[in-house]
C-alpha cells in the first residue's frame, strides 16, 4: 500500500500544465494567469489631484494661515478628464477637481475647505507644501511592473490591476476538462423518487462542485450501473478529458468493477494508500485519460478529491502551488488516536488570543456527509501509535485559501 507522498508523487508526475488561451479581461476571474502580466501604461499616467481644491505654486502660498491669508487670481478650472491649456503663473491658482491633471507650473493643491472663494480671487488659509495633495505620476504601478505573476490566480484585486494597466484581454491557462462518474445501483439522480434500497447521488454534485471550484470545468457523465458494459459506455465519454473522476467501485466488494476495468483495459498505476479515510484509491490510464478511481462514501470520496484530485487540476492549470497550505494549530475536545494508516480529520477553525484552535466537526465516519460541512481544515494525524490529546499542536490542511479572519 502506498503512503500519501507515494501516491501524490505518481499522480502528479502525470500531469503537466495544459495551453494557454485569451479571454476577456471581464472573465478572467478565478482564471490562472498563463505569462506574467506586465504593466505597459504607468499609473497614474500623469500627476493629478487627490482633492477638489485649488492647484498653485507652493511657494506662493508661503506663511498662509486663517489670520493672514493668501490672495491669488483665479485664472481657471481644470475638472478631471480634460487637461488646463496654460500655465500657472506666479500669483495665479486653478480650480481643479479630483483625478485632473496637475496643471504646468503648478506643484500643490490645497483642498477646497482650507479656501475662500471671491469675485475672481481665492485667499489660501493655510500653506499647501510642494506635492500637497499630488498624486505623482505612476505612484501606484510604474511601467514595466510585474503586475501578477504566471501561474497566480486572478482574484478580484488581480482584476482591478490589468484593468488599470491596459492588459486585455488577458492570456490564461484552459480550463481542465474533467469528467466525473458516479457508480452504483443503488444510486439515484436528484429527482426521480427514490425507490427501496436507493440513496441520492450525492458525491457528482459534490465533485461537480469542487472541481469547478479548484478551477476546472466538470462533465458530470450521470450515473453508471454496476454492470461492465454500462460502466464501459459511460466512461467512452471521459475519453477527451483531462482527467476522469470515478466515485465508487472501488473498493474489494462483488460489484466494484472500476477497479476491475482499470486493470483489464487500461493501466493501473496504483491502488490503495495508506490513509484514512480513503484507502481504496485507484489511479491509472483508461484510453489515454489519467482515471482517479475515488471511493464511494462521501467523506473518502470528498478528503481524497482534495488531497490528489485537486493538486492535479492544479498542476494541469500551471499554478505555482498546487498544494493547500498547512498550518500548526492546538487541538481542543476529544483526543485522536494515531493508526497505522494516516487520519485526516475535519475540523473547525477558530482564532482565540491569538491562537489557531481546532475542534473536530464531530463523528467522523466516512458516510457522514454532515461533517464535511463547516470544515475549514482536515486535521494530518500522522502515522504511528500513541493519542494526540488535547492541547497537543497538530498540522492542519486548509480548506480554504485563506482563513475567514485573513492571515493568522
Ligand atoms: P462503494 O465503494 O461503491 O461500495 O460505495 C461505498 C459507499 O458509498 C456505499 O455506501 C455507497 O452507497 C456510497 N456511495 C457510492 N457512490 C455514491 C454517490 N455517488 N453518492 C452518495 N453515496 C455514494
Ligand atoms: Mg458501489
Amino acid at each position: 500500500m502506498l503512503s500519501v507522498e507515494e501516491a501524490r508523487e505518481r499522480i502528479l508526475a502525470q500531469f503537466s500544465p495544459l495551453p494557454a488561451e485569451d479571454v476577456p479581461l471581464a472573465q478572467a476571474l478565478g482564471r490562472v494567469l498563463a505569462a506574467d502580466a506586465i504593466a505597459q501604461e504607468q499609473l497614474p499616467p500623469f500627476a493629478n489631484s487627490a482633492m477638489d481644491g485649488y492647484a498653485v505654486r507652493a511657494g506662493d502660498t508661503l506663511g498662509a494661515s486663517e489670520a493672514s491669508p493668501r490672495r491669488l487670481r483665479l485664472a481657471g478650472e481644470v475638472p478631471a478628464g480634460r487637461v488646463y491649456a496654460g500655465t500657472v503663473n506666479a500669483g495665479e491658482t486653478v480650480r481643479i477637481l479630483t483625478g485632473a491633471p496637475l496643471p504646468d507650473g503648478a506643484d500643490a493643491v490645497l483642498q477646497q475647505e482650507l479656501t475662500r472663494a471671491g469675485d475672481g480671487w481665492i485667499e489660501f488659509l493655510s500653506e499647501a507644501p510642494t506635492g500637497n495633495n499630488v498624486r505623482a505620476a505612476g505612484d501606484d504601478i510604474a511601467p514595466g511592473a510585474l503586475l501578477a505573476a504566471a501561474g497566480m490566480e486572478i482574484g478580484p484585486a488581480e482584476i482591478a490591476l490589468l484593468a488599470a494597466a491596459g492588459i486585455h484581454p488577458v492570456r490564461v491557462m484552459r480550463r481542465p476538462r474533467v469528467a466525473i462518474l458516479s457508480t452504483g445501483d443503488e444510486l439515484a439522480p436528484a429527482g426521480e423518487p427514490l425507490r427501496p434500497g436507493q440513496i441520492r447521488e450525492s458525491n457528482g454534485p459534490y465533485l461537480v462542485a469542487a472541481v469547478l471550484r479548484a478551477g476546472g470545468d466538470p462533465v458530470h457523465l450521470g450515473i453508471a450501473r454496476d454492470r461492465e458494459d454500462d460502466l464501459r459506455a459511460k466512461l467512452s465519454a471521459a475519453q477527451d478529458a483531462d482527467l476522469a473522476l470515478t466515485s465508487g467501485g472501488v473498493s474489494v466488494g462483488d460489484y466494484d468493477l472500476v477497479k476491475q476495468i482499470l486493470e483489464e483495459q487500461g493501466t493501473m498505476n496504483f491502488w490503495r494508500v495508506r490513509m484514512r479515510p480513503g484507502k481504496p484509491l485507484a489511479f491509472g490510464l483508461l484510453g489515454g485519460t489519467p482515471l482517479l478511481g475515488l471511493p464511494g462514501n462521501p467523506v473518502s470520496a470528498a478528503v481524497t478529491f482534495e488531497l490528489f484530485g485537486r493538486p492535479a487540476i492544479r498542476r494541469l492549470l500551471g499554478c505555482r502551488e498546487v498544494e493547500r497550505p498547512t498550518i500548526e494549530v492546538v487541538l481542543e475536545g476529544e483526543d485522536i488516536e494515531r493508526a497505522d494508516r494516516r487520519h485526516f480529520v475535519r475540523a473547525r477553525l477558530e482564532s482565540r488570543g491569538g491562537t489557531l484552535i481546532a475542534r473536530t466537526t464531530g463523528a467522523q465516519g466516512s458516510h457522514l456527509i454532515s461533517s464535511l460541512q463547516g470544515a475549514s481544515c482536515l486535521l494530518v494525524i500522522m502515522e504511528g501509535e500513541g493519542v494526540v490529546r488535547q492541547g497537543d499542536m497538530v498540522s492542519a490542511l486548509l480548506l480554504n485559501d485563506a482563513l475567514p479572519w485573513g492571515n493568522a
